[in-house]
């Protein structure tokens, strides 16, 4: 006899743990499935054996405009606040990333102009809109083909909405106006987050989908096109291979928490990042020896590997008729990341879930301010 719930809820990320919540919070009945052995998916986090707090699946700040997301994590978490800061390798010298206008005037010169002017077609020419060539190939061109694994031109220029070109000074990685990480970590975060709520790790519901009758609503979070075994072809994702050391003689080898590695000469090395320097300045005293991680990014076998979706035609096309199937079938939600085959910031899966919380499960959400609905 399969296993009978109202709602089930596959993926236990800031997708199907805000939506569980929610449904918890006005007393539905969730049961929350999840094929890793924690919770969390990938904004999951955890402790070295010298103190060091660091984030399995790379680097997360986090972020957002809105009041009501900002009180919704508060609710689980106690944050400190942490302005991120990243620095970038060129020509073997520290630079600000994202670029100042103080390091264009620096390479370029008083007169620098745009490397392409008019409407931009491609990722490329979206870039050089706000540089000069020269600056786009050293901070820029190498670090995009090392990430994704081909030619820039061939790359949607939306992509390019990620960077901008600042002021001088204007140190900031993000000028979000709430910004901090959850004092006890991201997993404990989360485990607040589902706290009373039945949840079951090590489960794949693909593989023991009859052994489930859903009742009201099944709610997945993993690849779109995994659910339907990938009948209609795979979509592609790049992600990272991460490499972890331990330095127990050093106590801090990095001017900030996240260096970038532009240069092709540097191999497929994209990002190191110094842990500690993410700690609360407290904690770092009380540390011995620093941790570093470094990322190189590949094509992906194991969709526990997933990170970023492609951003080309094939895979927005092939995306869209899943899409169209999966919005044909009743009693079925398809989102998150995955789901959704689009990069989500933490704050936007969260207000993703609550819009999709409001209008599709016909819940009273109080978060969801303008500057959390706004986005979507
Ligand atoms: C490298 C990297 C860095 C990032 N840094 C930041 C940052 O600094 N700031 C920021 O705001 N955001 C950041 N993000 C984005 C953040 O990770 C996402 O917003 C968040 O993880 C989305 O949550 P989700 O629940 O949609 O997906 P996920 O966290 O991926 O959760 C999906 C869950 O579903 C489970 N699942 C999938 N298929 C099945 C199945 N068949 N059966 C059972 N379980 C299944 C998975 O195991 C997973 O746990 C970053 C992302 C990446 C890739």
């Amino acid at each position: 006899m399969p296993e009978s719930v109202d709602y089930l809820i596959v993926g236990s990320g800031l997708t199907g743990g805000t939506l569980a919540r929610l449904l918890s919070d006005v007393g539905r009945e969730v049961l929350v499935l999840d094929r890793r052995k924690h919770l969390g998916g990938n904004v999951y986090d955890e402790v070295h054996s010298s103190g060091i707090r660091f984030h399995t699946y790379g680097p997360h700040l986090f972020r957002t405009n809105s009041k009501g997301i900002w009180e919704f994590v508060n609710r689980f978490a106690e944050f400190y606040e942490y302005i991120h800061q990243v620095s970038t390798l060129v020509d073997g010298r520290y630079e600000t990333w994202p670029i100042t206008t103080d390091t264009l005037l620096r390479i370029a010169g008083e007169q620098w102009e745009p490397g392409f002017l008019g409407s931009p077609s491609n990722f490329e020419e979206a870039s050089l809109r706000m540089m000069p060539r020269i600056v786009y190939e050293k901070f820029v061109r190498g670090y995009t083909i090392k990430q994704w694994g081909v030619d820039p031109k061939t790359l949607a220029a939306q992509l390019a909405k990620r960077f901008d070109v600042r002021e001088e000074g204007d140190r900031r990685f993000s000028r979000h106006r709430f910004q901090g990480l959850p004092r006890k970590g991201y997993a404990n975060l989360i485990a607040n987050l589902l706290s009373g709520i039945s949840v079951r790790t090590g489960v794949d519901y693909l593989q023991c989908r009859s052994q489930f009758h859903v009742r009201k609503m099944l709610i997945y979070t993993g690849p779109i096109d995994e659910y339907y075994n990938s009948e209609l072809g795979k979509l592609y994702y790049r992600g990272q291979h991460r490499e972890s050391q331990y330095l127990p003689n050093i106590n801090q080898i990095q001017p900030d928490s996240v260096i970038n590695y532009p240069g092709l000469e540097d191999g497929n090395l994209v990002r190191q990042i110094e842990w500690k320097l993410m700690m609360p300045k407290s904690e770092q005293l009380t540390i011995t020896g620093t941790l570093l991680t470094t990322e190189r990014p590949v094509y992906p076998n194991s969709p526990d590997e997933y990170e970023y979706p492609f951003p080309d035609q094939r895979n927005a096309d092939l995306y869209a008729a899943y899409r169209k199937r999966a919005d044909a079938e009743d009693g079925l939600i398809v989102c998150g990341r995955l789901g959704e085959y689009r990069y989500y910031d933490m704050d936007h899966a969260i207000g993703r879930a609550l819009v999709l919380a409001k209008r599709k499960l016909g819940l009273v959400v109080s978060y969801l301010d303008s500057a959390a609905e706004i986005e979507y």
